[in-house]
Order: structure tokens, then C-alpha cells, then sequence
């Protein structure tokens, strides 16, 4: 019964979520990290959907601002609260969805930390990556009665409006042409450990193409791939799904009189992605007819799974930091872009009866679950 519960509940929340529509921004703040002096966290009022910017006179127009998400994360939120709150957009893919999960944000705001986690790596400090491999391997066990299922990743990596395959062992390809995601390398995987270890292969041939000085991970995006292919044991229909867990380059705008060289085209490639993607993203969110997808690397790669029945899940990430208030506001100024309009749908559904109903339903359930326990 206990489980039953579990499952509606699990089932009403995903309705929730598909009256939200298919794309969802998550913001998320970063703490001050240890070590370094005292200062003012520049976030001020943080509740379930919403944030508040407190831009310190010192750094231009003194002022508060509220941004609003379908969720927002403040500082002390766990790897495992804001897992639980991606969880039934990754068990999705199981069902046959294409799901895109992006991390958005300047250097050092938070964004490996929430896919992949810290350097040194807990279960606890698991980011998203791993929670999801472990999700769909422990889950695709819980239906082997009933379906087959195969695993098999890819990881790439943009560089310059350029695709990399990082699983190709032997040489390294670096392809002028671009690659597309059929053709690098898919390799099955039977676990997580599995996976780990490619994690691993993939982050070495993504230090041997860079260059000493630069910290090339923030100036590229890196990009797991999990393609799942599923069986109906009965019936024996089968269904596909993937979903690409996107490590972005670090959104801060360079200042383009003080950069030359190498530095400067970097950041040029960089910007024309993200914006490309933005575009992309916020033409879905309208329900344009028209979807750019050909204006970027990034945006054609993922074309198949970004739109249609695809889900999208941006983490927008923001560090806590004064001298950061204009970054942090440009990082929101992104998110707004890309989710306005969508909340705003979200925003009149919910004066109607379908989302309130489910809202009580769920309501009812979490209190006859903690009843139980
Ligand atoms: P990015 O990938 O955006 O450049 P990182 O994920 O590397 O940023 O984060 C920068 C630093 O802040 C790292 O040392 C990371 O461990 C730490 N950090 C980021 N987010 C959190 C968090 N939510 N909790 C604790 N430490 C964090
Ligand atoms: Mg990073």
C-alpha cells in the first residue's frame, strides 16, 4: 500500500508537471565557500519558486528584484533535494522520453557541482549525473519482469563550434567537419560503475586537447549522452529514450577590448552558443513554429531532443557574491528568457481546477503517507 501511495503520488506530480508544459528552469545558489572573507549574500528573500536580488549601492542602482522559476534551491539545499526534484523527468526516459538537462551559469557558480558533484565525491556529494544512472539502472531492475532494457552512453564535448568525441580511446578525433551524435562513440554500459569509468576516460581526453593555461572545462560544454532502448516483454514492442546531461561553458561575459587571440574567440564561440540556445528554448517555450536549431553546434546536436515531446530541465545557477551582481543578473535576465512565458501559462493554469485538484490530491497522499511512517 505504502508503495502504491508512493507511485500515485509519484504519477500525480509528473501530471503537475506536464500542465507546467515541457520546459522548467530550476535556479540554484551557490554558498559562500569556506575559506574566504565575510560578506553579504547578495540573495535575499528565497522561497520555493522565486528569489530576491539585493544589488548593494556600491555596485550600481542599489535595488531588489524577484525572479521566479518552477523551483528555486537556496544555499543549503542537498545534491539529493535537488535530485528528487529532477527524478521524474529522468524516469521518463524509461517510458521513451527525450529529456535535455542543462547547467547554466558563470565559472564557478555551480554547475559541475550539481551534475557531477565536488572533486572529491561522496555518495552524498553525487551530483545529478550519477543519482540518474543509479535511478534508471535501479528502476529498469524493478521492471526487468516486464521489460528489457539496454544502456549505452556517449560523451562529447563543444570546443569552439567544434564536437568531440571524448570515448574514442585509441587517437583522439578532433573533427573540423562536426560530428553528430550517431556518430560518436556508443558504448553499452551494464551500471553505473560502468559509466564511472567512461566518466573517467572521457575526462582524460578532455585534458589531453587542452592547452596548459587554459581551464579549458569552463570554455566548452561537455555533454553525456544515456540512450536507453526498452523491450515490452508481452507485447514485444520496443521504445527509445535519451537524455543529454549538459555541463555548459561559463556564461560571463568577457569584456572584448581587454581579450585578444585565442581568449576572444573563445568567448565569441561561447556567446553564440549560449544565445542559440536561449533561442532555441524560449522559441519552445512560445510555441514558435519556427525553432533555430541551426544557428549553433550545441543547439543541432541536441535538436532531436530538444522540442516535440522532449522535456527540458535548465538548472540556472548563481553564486552568492557581490562582486558578481552583474553576472548574476545577466545569468537571470537568461532564465527569465527562457521561462516566462511558460510560467506565466503555469501561473493562469493554476487558478483553473486541474492543477489545484492535483495539488490537493497530492496533498491528501503526502499526508497519508507521513501517517504511515
Ligand atoms: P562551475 O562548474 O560553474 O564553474 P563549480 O561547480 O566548479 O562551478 O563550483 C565552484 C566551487 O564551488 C567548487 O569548489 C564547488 O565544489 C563549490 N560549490 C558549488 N556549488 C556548491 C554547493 N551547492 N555546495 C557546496 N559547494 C559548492
Ligand atoms: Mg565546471
Amino acid at each position: 500500500r505504502y508503495h502504491r501511495v508512493l507511485e500515485e503520488n509519484r504519477k500525480l506530480y509528473n501530471q503537475v508537471q506536464d500542465l507546467k508544459g515541457s520546459i522548467r528552469v530550476y535556479c540554484r545558489v551557490r554558498p559562500f565557500l569556506p575559506g574566504q572573507p565575510s560578506r553579504t549574500s547578495i540573495v535575499g528573500h528565497i522561497d520555493e519558486g522565486s528569489i530576491e536580488i539585493i544589488t548593494p549601492s556600491k555596485y550600481g542602482k542599489e535595488g531588489r528584484k524577484s525572479f521566479s522559476f518552477n523551483k528555486a534551491f537556496g544555499p543549503s539545499a542537498t545534491q539529493e533535494e535537488v535530485f528528487l526534484d529532477t527524478q521524474p523527468l529522468i524516469r521518463s526516459v524509461l517510458d521513451g522520453f527525450n529529456v535535455c538537462i542543462f547547467a547554466y551559469g558563470q565559472t564557478g557558480s555551480g554547475k559541475t557541482h550539481t551534475m557531477t558533484g565536488p572533486n572529491e565525491l561522496t555518495e552524498e556529494t553525487q551530483g545529478v549525473n550519477f543519482r540518474a544512472l543509479n535511478d534508471l539502472f535501479l528502476l529498469s531492475e524493478q521492471r526487468k519482469e516486464t521489460f528489457h532494457y539496454e544502456v549505452s552512453v556517449q560523451m562529447m564535448e563543444i570546443y569552439n563550434e567544434q564536437v568531440r568525441d571524448l570515448l574514442v580511446t585509441d587517437e583522439i578525433r578532433n573533427s573540423s567537419q562536426g560530428l553528430n551524435v550517431p556518430d560518436a562513440n556508443l558504448v553499452p554500459v551494464a551500471s553505473t560503475s560502468d559509466v564511472i569509468e567512461l566518466m573517467n576516460v572521457g575526462q582524460k581526453n578532455r585534458a589531453v586537447g587542452s592547452t596548459a593555461l587554459n581551464d579549458r572545462s569552463s570554455r566548452s560544454h561537455s555533454c553525456l549522452t544515456v540512450h536507453v532502448q526498452g523491450r515490452d516483454l508481452t507485447s514485444g514492442t520496443t521504445l527509445r529514450g535519451c537524455m543529454h546531461l549538459v555541463d555548459l561553458a561559463g556564461s560571463e561575459r568577457v569584456n572584448k577590448s581587454e581579450v585578444t587571440g585565442d581568449r576572444l574567440k573563445e568567448a565569441v564561440h561561447i556567446n553564440k552558443s549560449l544565445s542559440a540556445l536561449g533561442d532555441v528554448i524560449s522559441a519552445l517555450a512560445q510555441k514558435n513554429s519556427h525553432v533555430p536549431y541551426r544557428n549553433s553546434k550545441l543547439t543541432q546536436l541536441l535538436q532531436d531532443s530538444l522540442g516535440g515531446q522532449a522535456k527540458t530541465l535548465m538548472f540556472v545557477h548563481i553564486s552568492p557574491e557581490p562582486d558578481a551582481v552583474g553576472e548574476t543578473l545577466s545569468t537571470l535576465k537568461f532564465a527569465e528568457r527562457v521561462a516566462t512565458v511558460e510560467l506565466g501559462a503555469a501561473k493562469l493554469n493554476t487558478e483553473g481546477g486541474d492543477v489545484k485538484e492535483l495539488k490537493e490530491q497530492i496533498a491528501t497522499l503526502k499526508a497519508a503517507l507521513a501517517r504511515k511512517e
